[in-house]
């Protein structure tokens, strides 16, 4: 009974929007890591793959600019999109928000999925030589510029989990053998009718926690504010870190379902963005801002402080 709706929901999450952190928070992790590289060989090694006036805060929103209509991309992006026709997929998995760990094979996984491409682009950026015969078909340049943005979307909660209901609209975890139909990361819950709680993630929350400051005040105050801590730092080969910074974020991912209850279930007809789906009503409960903006802090933080790490495994000081 649940079959094809169940299979919908698949292809929909496969092929449904999903963002992650608007410009000023992707931008903000490039320039934390930029931060958090200064003085180092990896420093250098990043500034001899970007162009002379990029940085890496423009490098971290460059596989969002690939997803815009054509008459928008670069060469470099053109090729990345023939190559890569399922690129939007990449930016995200869509775990069950109630499980623990991000584990190979799990409900919303796939071998495209963020934790996988990621860890393809380390590969890419380790090996000595910058050939573009990899599953991706990228060189060192680009994949630079996707871990750049993949890192800040590993941060984003709603990247990683996801919520699955049943006919009753309950939460359900698929992985004791209910069944759902995903809410795409929250893409399928309406706020109000432009806003999806996946995009009040995305960037309202980036918005709170900017609170119009400027790009440079905001990461200052997020460096200042949020030291590293040791459990930021991840353990064993740099291609494993992906899969445990997952774990980490989906730790946070039933914090953005708290209070939350999806009602008015609705079947929206397919369009040229999606396939048919369902969607629901949800309204935030009052403590959501400031605890979505808590969160969205650390998270934008850890992030940048991650992506230095991560470039800095892959090239060591000599
Ligand atoms: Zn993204």
């Amino acid at each position: 009974m649940f079959k094809l709706p169940l299979l919908i929901a698949m292809v929909i999450t496969l092929a449904g929007p999903a963002h992650g952190y608007g410009n000023a928070g992707h931008m903000a992790v490039g320039t934390i890591a930029e931060h958090f590289l200064k003085g180092t060989r990896a420093e250098r090694e990043v500034r001899a793959l970007l162009r002379p006036k990029e940085g890496l805060d423009r490098a971290a929103t460059w596989a969002d600019r690939a997803k815009l209509p054509d008459k928008y991309l670069t060469e470099e992006m053109k090729k990345f999109v023939a190559n890569n026709p399922e690129h939007h997929i990449y930016h995200y998995c869509d775990i069950p928000f109630q499980e623990k760990a991000y584990r190979e094979g799990i409900t919303g996984t796939n071998p495209q999925d963020i934790v996988h491409t990621m860890r393809n682009c380390i590969e890419i950026l380790q090996n000595p030589e910058d050939k573009s015969d990899n599953r991706l078909k990228i060189n060192k340049r680009v994949a630079l510029m996707l871990i750049s943005h993949y890192m800040g979307d590993l941060h984003q909660p709603l990247h990683v989990g996801c919520s699955y209901l049943d006919e009753e609209d309950h939460f359900v975890d698929p992985e004791t053998g209910a069944k759902g139909l995903a809410d795409a990361g929250g893409n399928h819950f309406r706020i109000t009718t432009t806003t999806s709680l996946h995009g009040y993630w995305d960037t309202q929350t980036v918005k709170l926690a900017h609170d119009d400051a400027g790009a440079a005040d905001f990461v200052e105050f997020l460096v200042g504010k949020f030291p590293p801590t040791p459990e930021w730092d991840a353990k064993g080969p740099v291609t494993t870190w992906p899969e445990q910074w997952a774990t980490d974020t989906l730790g946070l991912a039933s914090q953005c379902f708290d209070g939350i209850t999806p009602t008015d279930r609705v079947l929206v007809p397919k369009d040229e963005k999606e396939e048919e789906h369902f969607e629901w009503k949800v309204k935030l409960p009052a403590h959501y801002p400031n605890k979505s903006r808590d969160v969205v802090e650390v998270e934008l933080a850890k992030a940048g402080y991650r992506l230095a790490a991560l470039l800095k495994a892959v090239w060591p000081e000599k």
